[in-house]
């Protein structure tokens, strides 16, 4: 068990996030629970893990927004020790047929959204010489995927950026990992995949849970993971 850390997670009030929330609630950190426009999911969740005898709070911007994103995150008090960057969106179409503004929404949240929230927070992190960063990226940055070339390239962008972060921080304590998910049992994936196309895509023919995503992230948070940074933990049934 580390010692308590703040932790903040965005997109804290969506589904992956919220199992993130609670297993690092758990653990004994304080959690902020961020939301864009789902604060009243962030709010409940706080109040769960409160009630539960965990220590969580929520706040909500807009990852886009970088000035706003900035004085958000600067204005939470004392450093944030453990980051985890798992706000995303996808917007799917195959590339002849996609709007522009599908891609660049997409990289916006990912990676402008990736910049805007851990810039403002590394100094602070950096002075505590101790850090976890993990960033939530995706299968489909791996292997690829018809209609998410927008969302590809995103995650694709994010997981490089995890491995040159992690170079940076390497001696100052602060690990930068992603963990990139298969079919996960939200209603983001709920939307795309059915049963059929799950049991053709995935060796294990089922989609992830938010739990088993969250156990390794919250793995990852861990004094255990000390010494494992620069990787991309796939949590995927066996998809690659
Ligand atoms: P959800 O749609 O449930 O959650 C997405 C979260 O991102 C929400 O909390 C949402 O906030 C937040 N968000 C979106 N846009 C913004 C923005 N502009 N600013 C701030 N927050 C924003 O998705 P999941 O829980 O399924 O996904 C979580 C992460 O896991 C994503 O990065 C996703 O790409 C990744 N992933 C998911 C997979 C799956 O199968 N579900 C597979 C692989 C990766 P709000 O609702 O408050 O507006």
């Amino acid at each position: 068990m580390s010692q308590p850390k703040r932790a903040l997670v965005t997109g804290g009030s969506g589904g992956i996030g919220a199992a993130i929330c609670r297993s690092l609630a758990k653990q004994g950190h304080h959690v902020y629970i961020h939301a864009r426009h789902g604060i009243a999911a962030a709010d409940s969740l706080a109040e769960d893990i409160n009630a539960e005898g965990g220590s969580a709070s929520a706040v909500h911007f807009d990852v886009t927004d970088a000035e706003g994103t900035r004085v958000a995150v600067s204005a939470l008090p004392g450093p944030i020790q453990i980051l985890v960057n798992n706000a995303g969106i996808h917007d799917d179409a195959v590339l002849p047929g996609m709007r522009p503004d599908q891609w660049h929404r997409v990289i916006d949240v990912s990676v402008n959204g990736f910049f805007n929230v851990t810039q403002p927070l590394l100094m602070p992190m950096i002075r505590t010489r101790w850090g976890r960063i993990i960033n939530i990226s995706s299968v489909s940055a791996l292997i690829g995927n018809k209609g998410q070339t927008n969302y590809a390239a995103a995650k694709g962008a994010l997981n490089s950026a995890t491995k040159a972060l992690a170079l940076e921080l390497a001696t100052r304590g602060v690990t930068v990992n992603a963990v990139a998910p298969g079919v996960i049992a939200t209603p983001m994936s709920e939307a795309r995949f059915d049963e059929a196309d799950i049991k053709r895509l995935v060796p294990m023919a089922r989609a992830g849970t938010p739990e088993e995503v969250a156990n390794v992230v919250a793995f990852l948070a861990s004094e255990e993971a000390s010494y494992v940074t620069s990787q991309i933990l796939s949590v995927n049934g066996g998809m690659t």
